[in-house]
């Protein structure tokens, strides 16, 4: 595939530094919040690389962070750790915190179908390899000890800022805005690797370091993650853009100081969601989760859906209105799926390979997801049988993930149970807040009452009281509703 690579500042045929495999980071969240429906959009773009990738016959590593320390309010070394402001807010320890937010994270995964990487490494259960790095970086000269902390010496290296063709003065103004100068750094873009003087007295994680007790530095923990579970050689680095500076200028001074050669040759980074105010942002306290999009009756795949239908290398706004738009062309083509007939003849092979040919080609050209959706069309007005165009279908939605045969067929079990009920003929009349999953989960537990598997009922009950779904049985059928 191509891809842009924004350490080159081009759009480059992929390569692996091991033929056949790529060894994959991605930046995880800091789970002192829910994920905003930002973030996730990071993450959506993310997993289709990563499948995309599988799709083309790659095996993928795929390793992820969790940031449970170290990531202060300013990304430039200053302000409260934000896991520290996190369990102050809601009056709990930063552990439970921690716990609390990274499941919270995967159930939003999960809910828009992005699958959990091979590695997740909490930053806190990796304490040890950050003091050994940071050791080493010293032994070679690339660190220093000032004012208690340890501080990376960027003036030790030839080339600092990676991503940017900005001047680099201007860029230090950038980083000194509306923060306070650190006296104690050597030189203006020195970051901390490790923190023992924290203006924080309370600060909740403390380790035994051979500088004192304190804690590690935000960027350290990125590349000790991936150089332990992706080694020497990464491929294929991800992020949101924001990441960029100083994070991932940062990772790439400290890994390839420590490695004493290049370390990542491709970096991936999505650009934001925007409201009409701006970036979306945690730290700014007003934002949209996945539950809060379910609340208001959204399937959380018709986000998934509006973020496909745009680049991730542009800004995408969000808006309600732009997102109904979404929703109701998903709806539309789930709908297009459901009315195929997949039992009228065999795959045809060769039109199958053709279709499958185009989307590798539109989707490999630095993940042009919407081109990727646009092939979804393609196939439903191919002139071929319903059987070929599910199978095609089901195979693209191997990378765009869009529960399509799933949801296609919930739809027509709904349909059928309405047509049912339509004609008398003792059927079920369900009424919701119009999901084709949940009703056809209320059906099911419908049916195995009247085959009375009572434990099969009561077994679809919790999965939906799981889902925050509540169920009541009204005679003639049942009323469902998110709690
Ligand atoms: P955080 O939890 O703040 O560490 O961020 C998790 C991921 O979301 C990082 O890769 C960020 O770069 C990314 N991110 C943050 N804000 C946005 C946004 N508004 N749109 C897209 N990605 C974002
Ligand atoms: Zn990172």
């Amino acid at each position: 595939m191509y891809l842009y690579n924004s350490a080159t500042h081009k759009k480059e045929e992929f390569r692996t530094h091991t033929p056949g495999r790529v060894e994959m980071y991605t930046c995880g969240p800091t789970v002192y919040h829910f994920a905003h429906i930002g973030n996730l959009r990071s993450y959506i773009m993310e997993d289709v690389l990563e499948k995309f990738l599988r799709y083309e016959g790659y095996d993928v590593n795929r390793v992820m962070n969790i940031t449970d320390v170290g990531h202060l309010a300013s990304d430039a070394d200053t302000g409260e750790d934000k896991m520290l402001k996190g369990a102050k807010r809601e009056n709990k320890s930063v552990m439970d915190i921690a716990k609390f937010y990274t499941c919270a994270f995967f159930g939003d995964c999960a809910k828009l179908n992005i699958k959990t990487p091979d590695v997740v490494q909490p930053a806190t259960g990796l304490i040890d390899e950050f003091i050994r790095v940071v050791s080493v970086l010293i032994d070679r000269g690339y660190a220093y000890v000032a004012g208690g902390n340890v501080y990376f010496d960027t003036s030790r290296l030839s080339r600092y800022y990676v991503f940017n063709d900005h001047d680099e003065e201007d860029l230090a103004v950038g980083v000194r805005e509306g923060v306070e100068e650190d006296a104690n750094k050597h030189n203006k873009n020195d970051f901390v690797l490790w923190f023992t003087k924290s203006k924080f007295e309370d600060q909740a994680l403390k380790w035994d370091s051979p500088w004192g007790v304190g804690y590690p530095g935000w960027h350290i923990e990125c590349s000790c993650i991936s150089m332990k579970f992706n080694g020497e050689w990464l491929d294929l680095h991800c992020g949101g853009v924001d990441n960029a500076f100083p994070h991932h200028t940062n990772e790439i001074a400290q890994s390839e100081a420590y490695l004493g050669h290049p370390w990542c040759a491709q970096w991936f980074h999505v650009h934001h969601l925007n409201t009409s105010s701006g970036k979306m942002s945690k730290s700014k306290g007003e934002f949209l989760t996945v539950s809060l999009l379910e609340e208001k009756g959204y399937d959380p795949l018709a986000y998934r859906f509006f973020c496909l239908q745009s680049h991730y290398r542009k800004g995408l706004v969000f808006s309600w209105e732009n997102l109904d738009n979404a929703a109701g062309a998903y709806q539309k083509l789930i709908k297009r799926i459901a009315a195929l007939k997949g039992g009228d003849g065999q795959v045809d092979e060769s039109a199958a390979a053709k279709l499958k040919e185009k989307f590798l080609t539109q989707v490999g050209n630095d993940l042009n997801t919407s081109m990727g959706v646009t092939c979804l069309y393609d196939v439903l007005k191919a002139p071929v049988n319903g059987a070929t165009k599910l199978a095609v279908l089901e195979d693209f939605d191997r990378v765009l993930s869009l529960s399509l045969l799933e949801k296609a067929a919930a739809l027509r079990e709904q349909e059928a149970a309405q047509a049912k009920s339509a004609s008398g003929d003792g059927g079920f009349t369900i009424q919701g807040e119009g999901d084709p999953a949940i009703d056809a989960l209320v059906l099911r537990r419908a049916e195995a009452k009247k085959a009375k598997d009572f434990a099969g009922a009561d077994r679809i009950r919790d999965e939906l009281k799981a889902q925050g779904v509540e169920i009541t049985d009204v005679p003639g059928g049942a009323v469902w509703k998110r709690v």
